[in-house]
This record gives structure tokens, sequence and C-alpha cells, in this order.
């Protein structure tokens, strides 16, 4: 995940890809929600240029208009719908725009979509992205054309990306979701699991770290449940580091339950690896976890835990974590609160929980009130912000190898990039390159960032 903000709000990321070519079509994608969706817009773009399009930045430059969607929460689908209204100008004032909604959301309210965005001419699942150029070539209709069939067997493995300028990239390993989680729609909007061939991301991950990228990140719902034959999640990691020039590589989000010993043991002895990981622990009271039908206890998390500490000195662990989930009594928020304050993360996404029609709680009664779900989801926001304020302070003085990515919003002059424990450090360059790995002195810090001394 890109910068580490504690309360993770689904935002429009504009795709930063250069259009370049004057007799192409443009095409506009603004992407909703998590990195995967980032990724699948990576995808999405890759699987229009053999077509002839280009990505633009400029919505007013565009030919076809795409909102690459997010379901997770009500929120994130409010706030494309607002988008939708908002972009039918474009169409108004520019009668040829094709204007389409892509992703999990295209999924999840496909019928609900035509009968409150009546004037979009696309709506495509996640599994038929496949379809887009094929579709983009059909006259413009008044129905809009609808693709959402799930597919069981896509997994996008023969179609090259089109990343965006930098040193990381973001490579999705497995599509889908097996786990069913009650709170969560993913395995419904995004179908069931399924893994890219090993020797496929790895030929892919040559081609990265050729074309200069320095880390990679993996993908997928529940990354760690990869597998392709013999070979799992670990073996991904282990052949990954052999891959000269990328010199770091990171993932997200393993599932506790897929948390093998292999995964534990690559992550202790491969260099590369970096010693970070987000572990979704989502609550602290094994009634609540129960419920969630998450698979595990509060005691195998912590358990986990205490063994990839012992494994990966210097881990750095960051979670997800649902506030009033359908039942959750005063007790059960204290548990979430303090195993929080136990395990001390350096940083976590909170979120309130969201009805999602189609999921298992969703049949369930809410017991909480908007104000007392904002009332806890506050009070644990408060916590991990003391926590990762002093977590980071214990940095200072210390000199860590920094990534270094570009230049730091503030101060002026400054550069930014991450350290292995994937934190935002900043520093005054020093005559350093983006995609270089340097020596930072940590001078002072905040609750998200480290700020540096020059030392190249
Ligand atoms: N697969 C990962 C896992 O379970 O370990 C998490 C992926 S999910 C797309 C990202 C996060 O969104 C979840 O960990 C959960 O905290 C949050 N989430 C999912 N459904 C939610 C809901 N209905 N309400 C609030 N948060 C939700
Ligand atoms: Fe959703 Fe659970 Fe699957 Fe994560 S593991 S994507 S929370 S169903």
């Amino acid at each position: 995940m890109s910068t580490q903000p504690l309360l993770w709000v689904p935002g429009a990321v504009t795709t930063n890809l250069r259009a370049i070519a004057m007799n192409t079509r443009k095409v506009y994608i603004e992407t909703y929600g998590c990195q995967m969706n980032l990724a699948d817009t990576e995808l999405l773009i890759g699987i229009l240029k053999p077509h002839g399009y280009e990505p633009t930045k400029t919505v007013d430059h565009a030919d076809v208009i795409l909102l690459n969607t997010c379901a997770i929460r009500e929120r994130a689908e409010e706030r494309v719908l607002k988008r939708l209204q908002e972009l039918t100008y474009q169409k108004a004032r520019h009668p040829g725009v094709r204007l389409g909604l892509t992703g999990c959301m295209a999924q999840h309210h496909r019928d609900l979509l035509l009968d409150k965005a009546p004037y979009l001419d696309l709506v495509l699942g996640p599994d038929a992205y496949r379809t887009l150029p094929a579709l983009l070539a059909q006259e413009d209709k008044d129905e809009p054309l609808i693709s959402v069939r799930l597919d069981r067997g896509e997994t996008y493995a023969d179609v090259t990306p089109v990343r965006g300028e930098g040193v990381r990239a973001w490579v999705t390993v497995m599509r889908g979701c097996d786990k069913f989680c009650t709170f969560c729609i993913v395995p419904y909007v995004r179908g069931r699991e399924r893994s890219v061939p090993l020797a496929t991301l790895l030929d892919q991950v040559r081609v990265l770290a050729d074309q200069g990228y320095k880390e990679v990140v993996y993908l997928g719902q529940t990354v760690n449940a990869y597998r392709d034959g013999e070979h799992d999640f670990a073996d991904l990691l282990s052949r990954t580091a052999a891959i000269d020039g990328i010199e770091r590589i990171r993932f997200t989000s393993p599932h506790p339950s897929d948390m093998s010993e292999h995964v534990i043991e690559v992550m202790a002895t491969c260099t590369k690896v970096a010693p970070y990981l987000h572990l979704p622990l989502q609550s602290g009271s094994n009634r609540v976890l129960e419920r969630m039908e998450r698979g595990y206890t509060l005691e195998h998390y912590v358990a986990l835990v205490e063994r990839l500490r012992a494994a990966v000195p210097g881990l750095a662990l960051s979670t997800d974590i649902i506030v009033g989930f359908p039942g959750e009594d005063a007790a059960d928020f204290q548990a979430t609160h303090d195993v929080m304050a136990t395990i001390r993360y350096d940083s976590a996404f909170m979120f309130k929980y969201s009805a999602r029609e189609g999921t298992k709680a969703y049949k369930w009664n809410e017991t909480l009130s908007e104000e007392e779900k904002v009332q806890r989801l506050q009070t644990i926001i408060t916590l991990q912000e003391r926590i990762s304020a002093e977590i980071n302070r214990q940095a200072i003085g210390q000199t860590t190898e920094v990534l270094v990515e570009g230049p730091a919003k503030r101060p002026q002059g400054w550069l930014s990039g991450k350290t292995r424990q994937f934190k935002t450090a900043v520093f005054p360059g020093g005559g350093a390159q983006l995609g270089d790995l340097v020596s930072v002195r940590v001078a002072s810090t905040t609750a998200h960032t480290l700020i540096g001394e020059a030392s190249v």
C-alpha cells in the first residue's frame, strides 16, 4: 500500500501514465480502492493499448472514461456514484465519449447502476476486462453494454500491464478469494481463488528488473494462498529473490491462516524480502472473529506474531481492523483495543463496519449506532497514532536504508523514499537519484514519517 494513512479512505487515484500519440484514442481511468485495483487499471491499459488506446491524465482529452471501482464499503460506492454524475457533463460536451464502470462495484451493482446511472455506456466486472476492446468497437447504443461473467480460469497471465514510472511494480499473483468472511463482498465480486503460473510471474519480474524496477510487490486478496502445482508462495518469494536487479520484495495481503512456516523461513533468510508484513487481524475478540468466520483465534494470531517477530528481527507490522461488526459489544471492542496496545503495530488501517448486500452478515442486525461506531473508530485511531509515533521515535539516531522514490512534497528540494520496513523517509537528497538505495540517519520523526539527515 502506498503511503500509510491510519484511516484508509478509498480515494480516486488517476493513473500517472503519459498519453503520447496524437492519432490514437485516449482513455482516462480513475481508480478507487486498493492496490489490486491500481494493478487492474494497469492491466486494463495493457488490454487496450494493442487496440490503439493511449492513457491520458486529462479527462477533457478522453474518448473513453472509466471508473475502476471498489465495493468493499458503502462509502466507496457513494463516491463513485457522485463522480459518475459529475462526469455526465463530459458526455454532454463531447457526445462521442464513452463512459464506463469497471471492477468490483460493476460486478456488485450491475442492476442498480443501470437504474441510478442509465447514461453509462459500459459495465464490466473484474473477470471481463478482455471484452473491453470489442465492446468499445461496437456502435454507441442507448442501452449500456454489460459484461460481468465471473470466470474461474481468468488470471490475465498473458496480458502485460502498462505500469507507471517509478521504482516499484505491483504484480498480481492470484485473483479472487475462497475465504468468505461474513462481512466481505470480495469472493462474490472477484470470484474464486486462482493463481498465475510461477514461470509466468518470474518471467514478468525479470522483465521488470530489466526495465529498472527495484521493488516488486506481490498482490492477492489472500496472497500467501498462492499455489502453482507443487509450488507455494514461499517458493515464489525465494525464486524472485534470485532475480538480479530486484532489491526488495513485498506482498499484500497475507491471510493469517495461510501464513506457513515455509513463508516465515523465507522471510527470515532472504534479505531481499522486506521485514514488513501487513497481517489483517479485524478484531481482538474471539467471539467476533468466530462470527466473522475468519478461521483463526486471537491466540493463534498472537502466537503467529510472536513467531514472526522472533524469526524476522526488526519486522514492521501493520493490520486491518473493523469496528462495529454486528454484535460487537463493549468487551469485544475493549479486547480489540487491548490487543492493539499489546501487539503495537507500526500502522493500521481502521474501518467502521459497512454492511454489504449479499454477504452473510448483511442479514444480521447492526447493534451499534453510527455515532458509536465513529467513537470506537476514533478511540483506536488515537491509540494507533500514539503507538506509531512512539515506534518511529525509536528510530531517531539510527541509520536506515532508503529506496529513493522521488522528490518529497516538503521541504522543497528534499527526496522521499521508503525504508525496508516500508516507512516513508524524507531527507535532503545530497545527489541521490531515483532508484538509489541510500543510507539515511534519522534526525526526527512524526507518526507517519522519518525525517533524515543527508548521508549518501
Ligand atoms: N484479504 C485480506 C484479509 O482478509 O486478510 C483483506 C482484504 S480486504 C479487500 C481489505 C480490508 O477491508 C479487510 O481486511 C477489512 O478490514 C476491510 N473490509 C472488508 N469488508 C469490510 C466491510 N464490510 N466493512 C468494513 N471494512 C471491511
Ligand atoms: Fe474478504 Fe476475508 Fe477474502 Fe480477505 S480473506 S478478501 S476479508 S473474504
